[in-house]
């Protein structure tokens, strides 16, 4: 059967513009622990993973989404391709790329691992669910587990031969995860029977694996109400030997599947857990009521994951909407609007076409340069540790700050993104015959899990802009300075960078504001206005890298070859556009935000509609 065809695209020149030219990626290849990595092999893995996600994975995009998950007696068939594609990622090695050599793996900063996992999920997001969820499963084991839960769990789960999960949602518990009920009985030989229902289980059952493991989070009997008293439990499907060799089934079943908007080729299962009362789980680490703060590992991890689908699928709504727009001839210049026998042009001359075509381009570069920025403090703390403490210490810091910009930002835009895809087509782009619509429905759920959106903006508002009394924050308001000190007096940047410091002044008073509401015990006003305050903060850091970005392309242009030169001229448009058509809604958000409107509290409950 002939292969169907690809509709996935990245540009590598963008890209290695990220990661060499803006992020000196280079500054840590070389560096323990990457000491076997340099430039030219970082480069060719990319190049390779981009050609394994144009043949392997981004054909079965399409076609998966039309096929579906399927339950077939008891069991979750994935869509054609699926299983291939695993088979063949794990013998490539991609998904082990910066996992320790102990497991396997093959050492790799994470920066590089980020850009494989926007690639698979670019390319087929369904498909990628499901190692994606293996990995952060397989690192919380590591990280956490015991030796032998280690070398039995995590290093199969390293290596593609167990799948894994992650298991918090059950119908009543799912923003609020301390309502969990599953519960876990003590054995006396010290492993616990799991019983419960846990939904919306992304690659909760599925034949890519002969094993999945589940990592649920149960209260074990008599424990305290609430999150604190939620331990984390390994739970395969399958029982696992002390060699390794799989025994009989653990008492999981596949109660059914969801039937979704989107995502269709990843299987969101509804599982049941020790129906027949013969479902055991062993505790993470051994440790009991532990599991919100080693389930964090995983969420972190999973929150990270999906400002990378959020730019994978975007970027590639953004390039495919840019071919048509090249392609389609419709309408003839303004210039000549009088005519009625001047040529039709291609859509791409069109202003309004353009403008929507600059706006995905911004958003998507900005975008991932702040995902990748976030994925490069990573691996610089991991360079520094043990050997400069503040230095990791600042670089964890701005991790901490950044997960919830790329997680919520990335996605509410990611979508937007899709749906100006879809404008840019026009009609065709509302049909399945080109790939925008799919993106469209794909990428709706990324604002809704791993903690909603609104989550996030109370994870940034209410934990994150005070950490260590505000260091994090204050280190990134004081980066930014810098930048606009450095800049302001730039002969073609000036005047957008002078759109940063406004943005910059915007997010710092609004900041304190918070900082004021929280003492004046004012909490009910936080909620109202969180959501503003994260799309401002992360409104200032994409136009930030975005003009960061435009500043070292524009040192380049003068000596660049004239393909880079319109290369280095599309990133200083993009941050122009930027700053003059996003930025100045910052100190408007503000003003907004200090306005202090209640409306939406103060509401009665029937004046929402009269039915
Ligand atoms: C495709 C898909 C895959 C998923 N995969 C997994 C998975 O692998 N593992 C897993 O455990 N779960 C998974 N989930 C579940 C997901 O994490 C939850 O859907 C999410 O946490 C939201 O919970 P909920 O759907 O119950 O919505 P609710 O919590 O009912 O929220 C509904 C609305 O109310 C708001 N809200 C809720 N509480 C508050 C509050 N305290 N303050 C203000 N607003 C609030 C929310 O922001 C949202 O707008 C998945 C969900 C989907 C759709």
């Amino acid at each position: 059967m002939a292969q169907p065809l690809n509709r996935y695209k990245a540009d590598l020149r963008e890209i290695e513009f990220l990661l060499f030219e803006q992020l000196k990626l280079s500054e840590v290849l070389g560096k323990a622990p990457y000491e076997s990595w340099d430039e030219e092999t970082a480069k060719t893995v990319i190049e390779e993973m981009y050609k394994f996600a144009t043949t392997v994975t981004g054909p079965y995009n399409g076609p998966g989404d039309v096929e579906g998950c399927k339950l077939v007696e008891g069991r979750v068939k994935t869509p054609t391709g699926f299983k291939d594609a695993w088979k063949k990622l794990y013998e490539a090695g991609w998904k082990s790329l910066s996992i320790p050599a102990e497991y396997g793996g093959q050492g790799a900063p994470r920066t590089l691992q980020a850009i494989g996992e926007e690639m698979m999920s670019g390319s087929n997001t369904a498909w990628n669910m499901y190692s994606g969820l293996t990995l952060g499963a397989a690192e919380v084991i590591e990280h956490f587990g015991t030796e032998r839960q280690r070398k039995l769990f995590a290093s199969r789960m390293f290596g593609g031969v167990f799948a894994g999960t992650m298991c918090l949602s059950e119908p009543q518990a799912g923003s609020d995860v301390g309502m969990a009920q599953t519960s876990a009985v003590k054995q006396p030989d010290g492993t616990f029977k799991i019983r419960g229902t846990k939904c919306w289980i992304s690659a909760g059952d599925h034949d890519m694996t002969d094993n999945i493991v589940h990592l649920v989070l149960a209260r074990i009997e008599g424990a305290m109400a609430g999150t604190k008293g939620l331990s984390l439990f390994i739970v395969p499907a399958k029982r696992v030997n002390e060699d390794g060799s799989l025994g009989a089934g653990n008492d999981v079943v596949t109660a059914s599947i969801e039937h979704k908007m989107g995502l269709n080729g990843s299987a969101t299962c509804v599982l049941t857990f020790g129906d027949n009362d013969d479902c055991i789980g062993e505790l993470v680490g051994g440790a009991e009521h532990q599991g919100m703060r080693q389930m964090f590992l995983l969420m972190n991890f999973a929150r990270i994951g999906v400002g990378l689908q959020s730019i994978g699928i975007a970027s590639t709504a953004y390039l495919n909407a840019l071919e048509y727009a090249r392609d389609r001839k419709q309408g003839s210049s303004i210039k000549a609007f009088k005519d009625p026998a001047a040529p039709r042009v291609p859509i791409i001359e069109h202003a309004d076409v353009r403008r929507m075509l600059l706006e995905m381009k911004a958003k998507v570069e900005g975008i991932r340069a702040l995902v990748f920025k976030l994925a490069m403090h990573q691996d610089r703390a991991v360079t520094l540790a043990g050997k400069d403490d503040a230095g990791a210490a600042y670089h964890q810091g701005q991790v901490d700050l950044l997960v919830p910009l790329v997680k919520a930002y990335g996605s509410d835009q990611a979508y937007k993104v899709c749906e100006l895809a879809i404008q840019v087509y026009g009609g065709a782009g509302y049909t399945h015959d080109f790939p925008v619509e799919q993106y469209a429905r794909d990428s709706k759920v990324f604002s809704i899990y791993e903690g909603t959106n609104h989550i996030q903006s109370l994870d940034l508002v209410a934990r994150k802009l005070g950490q260590n009394a505000g260091k994090g924050t204050q280190e990134f308001l004081g980066d930014i300075a810098k930048f606009v000190a450095a800049h302001k007096g730039h002969a073609e940047l000036g005047a957008a960078v002078a759109e940063l410091e406004k943005a910059h002044e915007a997010v710092a008073s609004t900041a304190m504001q918070f900082l004021g509401w929280f003492q004046g015990g004012e909490m009910e006003r936080v909620p109202l206005v969180a959501n503003r305050f994260l799309e401002m903060m992360s409104e200032l850091a994409v136009g930030w890298q975005l003009l960061e970005g435009a500043s070292i392309a524009a040192a380049k242009l003068g000596a660049a070859s004239e393909k880079d030169k319109s290369f280095y001229k599309g990133k200083i448009a993009a941050a122009v556009f930027y700053a003059r058509n996003v930025l100045p809604s910052v100190p408007s958000t503000a003003k907004i935000i200090a306005s202090g409107d209640r409306s939406a509290l103060d509401i009665p409950a029937d004046g929402f509609a009269s039915v």
